[in-house]
């Protein structure tokens, strides 16, 4: 039952997730203004038929019901990521403050690794809601003393790396900095080793080699470290 409850949220924040991706990084949009959804191409207003998480993408085969403009997958992805992270949640605890804490940084890590990819940026109001959800998770799991000093070593890891390869980004260095307070000493490592390897393995596929100066979304791979190491966390609990 709780697993059912639990998956319906995470498709409806998922929606909300795509509203926050599509949204926050563009001049003149705000969050809430307009309070309706639009299609992209069209700007014809959606319907609540247009609007069922995962369903509408499914039912209307990726497609605008008014002017058949392709929806990019990302809505998709997003839904059902959401969703499967809230389900594994709920599986992973029932301590009511970690779920929640777990459902705030699975979704920020989410909306920051398709915000990247896209934009190739990470905007601070979802690092800042990381970081509120990783300190109510230390505060409950560890202790917010441990959360900071994991947060002062990734910080001071990954801001040595970005001055030597100028492809890191500073958003980069707070998300890590922010994810990392939710995790103990055991679990930065795993985070940090999934990261680089990560980011290597994609820097050697997409550009055939490290070159300097080269921008690469580093945000799905930190996240995939963190979530990792949360994961862990818990289950070690
Ligand atoms: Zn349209």
């Amino acid at each position: 039952m709780w697993y059912i409850v639990s998956g319906v949220l995470g498709a409806v924040i998922g929606s909300f997730l795509n509203v926050v991706v599509y949204r926050l990084p563009k001049e003149g949009l705000k969050l809430w203004d307009p309070p309706y959804s639009f299609c992209p191409v069209c700007k014809h207003r959606l319907s609540w038929k247009d609007n069922i998480p995962i369903i509408s993408y499914i039912y209307l085969k990726g497609r605008c019901r008014y002017c058949g403009a392709k929806i990019p997958l990302r809505y998709l992805l997003v839904e059902i990521l959401n969703t499967a992270t809230y389900i594994l949640a709920t599986y992973l605890t029932s301590d009511l403050v970690v779920l929640v804490s777990l459902f705030g940084i699975f979704s920020a890590l989410i909306a920051i690794s398709f915000m990247d990819l896209e934009y190739m940026g990470i905007h601070d109001s979802l690092n800042i809601s990381l970081l509120i959800f990783s300190f109510l998770f230390a505060w409950r799991v560890h202790s917010i003393v441990i959360g900071l000093i994991s947060a002062g070593i990734s910080v001071g890891i990954f801001l040595i790396f970005s001055l030597l390869k100028k492809g890191m980004g500073m958003g980069d260095v707070l998300m890590i900095g922010a994810g990392s307070v939710s995790l103990d000493f055991f679990t930065l490592d795993i985070a940090i080793l999934i990261a680089a390897v990560g980011g290597l393995v994609y820097s050697l596929l997409v550009y055939k080699g490290l070159k300097l100066g080269k921008t690469i979304p580093f945000g799905p791979f930190l996240a995939m470290g963190i979530a990792t190491g949360v994961v862990i966390r818990v289950i070690s609990l």
